[in-house]
Formats: C-alpha cells, structure tokens, sequence
C-alpha cells in the first residue's frame, strides 16, 4: 500500500468541503466497491467531491504526490477502471444533482448522476434524454462513451443530445466546453470517454417522452432460434421510429408475467418500448404473432421510468462479469447460425446476449459531428454480458463470451466496437473503435492531457 508522502492527507482534509477516506477511516470499504465484484481494488485514499472546487483539488493534489487517479461515476465499467490500487479514487457520486428548466428543455446533472436521477428529475416534466436501460449505470461513463438506449432511435445517443460539460482538466483548471466554447474538446468528450478531464456537469437538451409509454415481452423458446432472428431482422428496421426494441437472448425471468412454466428457460426475446400511439406499440406485437407465434407475450401501459428499472434487479450489484462488444452491420444467415450456435452454450443463467438496432435518430448525427466509437450507418451494436455469482464460475463464462466473440468476427464490422462495451484494454481494437477519429482524439489529449493524467479509461496514449 502506498504511504502517502509529506504531510499525508491532513492538506488534502483541510481543502475538501467533501470527505476525505483513506484505508483506515469508517466507510473505506462500502466506498470502494464496484459494480463489477470481480474487482477489488484499494486506493491510497478516496475523495468524495461536492464541488467542481472539490475535483479541481483533488486533482492538483494527485498530481503533485505522483498518485494515479481512478475517476468513479456510476461505478459500473466492467473492466473496474473507475477504482485503482494505492491510487486516489476520486468518486463523484455525491455530485449527483439534476436540475431541470422545462421551459428551455434542458437539464444540468452532475459528473456523478445515474440515470435513476436524470428520468426522475427529468420526467417530473414528461422530458427525457436518450441514455441507458439499467437506472443505477451512472450518467458520467455512460454519456462520455456515447449512451445508447430506448430512446435512441427516436432522438438519437446522449451525446447526441449534449449541449456543454463543465470538465476539470490535468491542469486542475475548470473549463465549459459546448459547441462555441473549447470546441475541440467538446468534439472528444463526445464519445473519447473519461480521456478529457472530470466532468463535473453535463447539460443535456431534452425531448417530450412518456411519462406513460407501452411496454412488451415476447419471447421465443431457443429451439426457434435462427426463424427468430430472420423475422426481427425483416420486421424492427421496419417500424415506425416511437417503437423502440432491445434484442435479447436471454433466459425468462422469474417475472409475475412469464407462465411458471417458462420461468428460467433460455431463448430469445424481443422487448418494445412504445412512445407514441397506443396502436402502433399493439401493431408492433400483433406484426410478432403473426409472423413467427411466440411462446409468451406480455404487454401494459407503464410509466417511463417503471420501464428504465425493469433490468436493474437482472443486474444487481454483487455479481461478476465479463463484457466484449461488436457491430454487426446486417444479420446475414450466417451470423445467426453463429449466435443460435453459441448462445445455448454458455453455463450462467444470467448471461446474455444484447442488442440494440442503431437507425433513425442515430444516423441524423454527422459521423464527424462527435467522437463516438462506431460509423453513423444503421447496425446492430451486440453486447455479449457473462454474469455469475462468483468469480470461480466467471472463468467459463468469460471463455464463452471470448469464442462467441471471436466467431462473429468474420461476419462483424472490424474488431472495433462501442467503447463502453469493451473490458480489457486492447489498443489495436481501439484505435479500430476510432478509425479516422483516432488521430483528431490523440491531437486533444495532447492538448488537455500531455502527461496521460487520466489513463484508467479506454485510453488514448499521448
Ligand atoms: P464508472 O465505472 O463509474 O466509470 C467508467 C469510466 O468512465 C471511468 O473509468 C472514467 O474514465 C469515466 N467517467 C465516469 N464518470 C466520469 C466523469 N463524470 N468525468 C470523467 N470521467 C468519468 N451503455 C449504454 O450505452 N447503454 C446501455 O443501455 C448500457 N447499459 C448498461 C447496463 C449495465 C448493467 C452496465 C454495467 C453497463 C451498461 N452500459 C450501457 C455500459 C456503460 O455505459 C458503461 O459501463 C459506463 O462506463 C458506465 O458508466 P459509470 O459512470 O456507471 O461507470
């Protein structure tokens, strides 16, 4: 464990309105935990900011005792870059304040908001911002890598809906970013992920959105695997942008709504959210049954920020995991004989395999417009999610994400992927990730982050 050099963290006490932790103090251990519990790190200390004030002390001071800095939103990278051994922790969760002007349709959330606050503040208003499907990921990742959700293809990423972040940067300097204002680095935090700085705000323009929407389950049994996938491939492109779809393979969960029967059983679902009329969410189901009957179906009216929660307890904190992420451009035969090949091999009921149909809203933003990770041509972006209760049968899991993965790749868009769907750092598939953006986000590391201050993250190298 790193001691802590000349006076320790009594300065550092001294200038932060928020609470200092270090290995010894009440709270040490609760504060360090990630989502992901495969990781358990242990910081040389731990701030926890309630101010921009805050995180620019925190920085100068890491930098002046040499101490490597792990920045912590939601705490839900899965690769447990936002903690760091012997390092300084710096966790923004206290900074988790929305506030919303309904008349402008903007909302300002802090660095460490999660999603949970931004729908609730948000939609005291029926206002929303496209961001993730899981209330407790935090904001910060989240946005920083681009943010994709339900919302998405009506109203595109979040970053897409990002008017300014206030960003502490390697200097400790806190600087406004937005379209007329830092331009360059407005540009990388839009998709450059935690490379830039510390945000401490993030402003976001907002959309009309429930607070009432429609949602559906229909799932089919993982014997009709490849008619599934050839009848989701004909109908989601094809329907009206307010029906929203997330594909899974996944197994039923123990839901009031799933027959008893089918609880637990493994196969493929497709889960649609509705905003708009009432008729065409029933039409998106009633287009299902008709095609290809499936073994259940279940739908309601719900509140919007019901529907966000619906996957938070699937992915309780607790569990281990390993995540690796790819785009496919279209679902050719091929690509499913490889996903009903491989899906019914994993070992852990609670792995699965995700999708989200990216066109719309997410192809009305200029591929050039924003540094996200991915071409803004329509596609599928696949996140293959092992999960296991502990971190012995991680192993297995992790295996089967590895050979899933690598047997898609002939039929994927290049080794690159949606950053926020990496694990292990891999600088090939990143600058891959990037393409020709690569050379612009290393330009603006180099101007903000010469000395590589901020490297827990997908990093770019200066
Ligand atoms: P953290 O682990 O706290 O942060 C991750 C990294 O982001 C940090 O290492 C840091 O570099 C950076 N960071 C975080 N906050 C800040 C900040 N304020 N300033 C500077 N840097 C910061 N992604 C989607 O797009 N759509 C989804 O629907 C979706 N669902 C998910 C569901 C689950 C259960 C999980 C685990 C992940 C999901 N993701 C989704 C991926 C998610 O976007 C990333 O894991 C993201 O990094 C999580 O952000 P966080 O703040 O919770 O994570």
């Amino acid at each position: 464990m790193t001691q802590l050099a000349g006076s320790g963290t009594s300065d550092l006490r001294a200038a932060m309105q928020g609470p200092v932790i270090g290995p010894d103090d009440p709270g040490y251990d609760e504060t360090r935990r990630l989502w992901n519990a495969e990781h358990d790190r242990r910081p040389a200390v731990i701030v926890r900011p309630q101010s921009a004030t805050d995180v620019q002390t925190a920085v100068r001071y890491a930098v002046a005792e040499g101490l490597e800095i792990a920045v912590r939103g939601g705490a839900h990278n899965t690769a447990g870059l936002s903690s760091v051994d012997d390092g300084m922790m710096i966790d923004l969760s206290l900074l988790n304040q929305v506030s919303v002007d309904p008349t402008t349709r903007r909302a300002k959330a802090g660095g460490g908001a999660l999603l949970g606050d931004l729908d609730a503040a948000t939609q005291q208003h029926g206002l929303a911002v496209p961001a993730g499907v899981v209330s407790h990921t935090g904001v910060g990742g989240l946005t920083l890598g681009g943010g994709m959700g339900l919302l998405t293809r009506k109203h595109g990423l979040s970053i897409d809906n990002l008017e300014s972040v206030r960003v502490v940067t390697a200097d400790g300097n806190l600087r406004r970013a937005a379209a007329g204002e830092n331009p360059d680095l407005f540009w990388a935090v839009r998709g450059g992920g935690g490379n830039f700085g510390v945000v401490t705000e993030f402003e976001f323009r907002l959309h009309e959105a429930g607070p009432i929407v429609h949602y559906g389950m229909s799932f089919w049994p993982a014997d009709q695997g490849a008619e599934f996938f050839r009848m989701t491939r004909e109908l989601i492109p094809a329907l009206p942008r307010e029906v929203n779809v997330l594909i899974g393979c996944l197994n039923a969960p123990p839901a009031p709504f799933v027959p008893q029967e089918h609880q637990f059983k493994a196969g493929y679902a497709l889960i649609t959210v509705g905003f708009g009329a009432p008729a065409q969410h029933a039409d998106a189901m009633e287009q299902y049954r008709s095609a290809l009957p499936p073994l259940f179906d279940f739908t309601t009216p719900m509140p919007y920020v019901a529907v966000q929660q619906l996957l938070d307890e699937p992915n309780a904190w607790g569990m281990c995991h390993y995540e690796k992420g790819l785009y496919l451009e279209t679902l050719s035969d091929e690509a499913i004989a490889v996903i009903t090949d491989h899906f019914p091999q994993k070992t852990s009921a609670q792995s699965v395999a995700l999708f989200y149909h990216l066109d719309h809203g997410y192809l009305e933003t200029p591929d050039d417009a924003t540094a996200f990770s991915g071409r803004r041509t329509e596609r599928y972006a696949m996140f293959l999610i092992a999960t296991t209760p502990t971190v012995e049968a991680l192993e297995p899991e992790r295996a089967w994400v590895r050979s899933f993965w690598d047997a898609l790749q002939p039929h994927a868009a290049g080794i690159g992927s949606y950053v926020n769907g990496m694990t292990e750092p891999d600088e090939a598939r990143l600058q891959a990730a990037y393409g020709d953006k690569y050379d612009r986000l290393l330009q603006t590391k180099c101007t903000y982050d010469p000395t590589n201050v901020f490297r827990r993250n997908q990093n770019i190298k200066p």
